[in-house]
């Protein structure tokens, strides 16, 4: 070793145990964005008597900031995620119900990453957030691997998508394993991930073994009577809550994996769950027929060294989370459109005024004359749109251009509720557009057909 070998090793001696030191930043950024599809609110926080059904998950969200006001826009999949990843509301974007292709011209905050040269990685867990339906969009790498059908025999989703082989969803193990394998392989020094989980979601009980409890289980006692249904819905609970335990440990594999390279990655974790779910409140199962609590309170949190762990109560919404996300990425978002809505999504890593009401749709991909079938026996059917205004208070109420809906809601005092009824009138109008211009128009239709996409 000659003199100048000497110095270069010394200096790269020096650099190394610079880079080594507890005092060298941390350069290297990583955003991560969970959604976890169906799971309420109640059995992800800690309520007055009852603790966390996700304890594991729980702790690292205590670490974070956990929103306890947190709503959806919608009780179905897609136009969650929409909102999500476009930060564009619902009236703005159109989507309102599952089956519908993302419009190409919508944002994407994943390709604003991309763009900001974020290596990017998608794993998903259902047949409704797969590529065709535009979910991959700049994703430099999208996993889709679903070994297990929805229900028996099963092929066309939605009416006319059909699925392959009845693939239909994967479990919360097989998408840990995906998302830890996604971490291994990324390079860059800019790395954002989503990664979607599934195992809430009915059939109850599919995740954790043992029994499995459908939807038309609990349907079928009717007939038997009110303590029968009771039964029923206590068996589908117990098995939904063994589904989210069985969730918990999969998603604390993946949280403990990314808190070990905390001190290579400065990392920043966005959790939320799409949508809720009804379990037996105001007499439904499932999730987008109605517009309540059960299906519209969803679990959020962020898990960063840019946010003071905590609880809090302010309003939030899915809205929210597209800028959120970019702020925590260190990617500029664009000024807000003075055109738009008062309540435009907001970072919520800043203090800042919160917003006064949060909006959500319902409009399902059912025909006009067909009904939601309640448990206690009444039918309540599927015709046209309906709006929710959520207040600060959690107060939600529900109603159309129309007003607001007799039996489902309390009709608030005049003077606010005047206000929302205008902006259920500008949303109806909105999204008429949308359906005569329709995100799956005849020519894209055509296309998917002979893709075999559709039937
Ligand atoms: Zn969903």
């Amino acid at each position: 070793m000659n003199k100048s070998h000497i110095a270069f090793a010394l200096v790269a001696w020096t650099l190394l145990l610079v880079a080594c030191s507890d005092d060298a930043p941390v350069t290297r950024t990583r955003v991560v964005l969970i959604t976890l599809d169906t799971l309420r609110y109640d059995r992800f926080a800690p309520g007055d008597r009852r603790p966390s059904a996700m304890p594991l998950t729980w702790a690292h969200a205590e670490r974070g900031l956990v929103f306890d006001r947190f709503y959806t826009v919608s009780g179905v999949t897609q136009p969650a995620h929409a909102t999500l990843f476009s930060g564009r509301a619902f009236w703005e974007h159109g989507i309102t119900r599952n089956g519908v292709v993302l419009p190409e011209d919508l944002p994407n905050i994943t390709e604003r990453m991309q763009q900001a040269g974020f290596e990017t990685h998608g794993v998903v867990a259902s047949f409704p957030l797969t590529r065709r339906f535009g979910y991959d969009r700049g994703f430099d790498h999208f996993t889709e691997d679903f070994s297990h059908n929805l229900s028996r025999g099963k092929a066309l989703w939605e009416g006319h998508w059909k699925i392959e082989e009845g693939a239909f969803f994967a479990m919360a193990d097989a998408i840990t394993e995906h998302a830890n394998g996604a971490i291994d392989n990324a390079t860059s020094g800019r790395q954002f991930f989503w990664f979607h989980y599934f195992d809430p979601h009915a059939p109850y009980g599919a995740s954790s073994g043992g029994e499995v409890v459908r939807k038309r289980d609990i349907l079928k006692a009717m007939p038997e009577g009110e303590a029968a249904v009771e039964a029923q819905l206590a068996r589908a609970r117990a098995r939904y809550d063994a589904d989210v335990a069985t969730l918990d440990r999969a998603l604390d594999r993946l949280l403990i994996r990314l808190q070990e390279d905390q001190d290579r990655y400065q990392t920043h974790i966005v959790l939320v769950a799409d949508h809720g779910e009804s379990l037996g409140e105001g007499h439904s199962v499932g999730h987008g027929a109605r517009l309540h609590e059960a299906e519209l309170r969803v679990p959020a949190f962020v898990l960063s060294p840019r946010v003071e762990p905590g609880r809090t109560n302010a309003l939030a919404s899915m809205l929210d989370l597209a800028p959120t996300i970019l702020s925590l990425a260190g990617v500029e978002t664009e000024g807000a459109d003075p055109t738009s809505e008062p309540n435009d999504g907001r970072d919520l890593t800043r203090q800042g005024p919160t917003p006064t009401v949060a909006y959500a749709v319902r409009r399902t991909s059912r025909e006009k004359g067909q009904s939601e079938r309640r448990l206690d026996g009444s039918k309540v059917p599927f015709d046209g749109y309906q709006f929710a205004a959520i207040e600060p208070s959690g107060a939600i109420y529900i109603g159309s251009a129309e007003g607001f809906l007799a039996g489902e809601t309390e009709v608030p005092e005049a003077t606010h509720g005047q206000a929302w009824l205008d902006a259920f009138d500008r949303f109806e109008n909105a999204l008429r557009g949308f359906e005569q211009t329709g995100p799956l128009s005849p020519e894209v239709r055509r296309g998917l057909e002979a893709l075999g996409y559709v039937e």
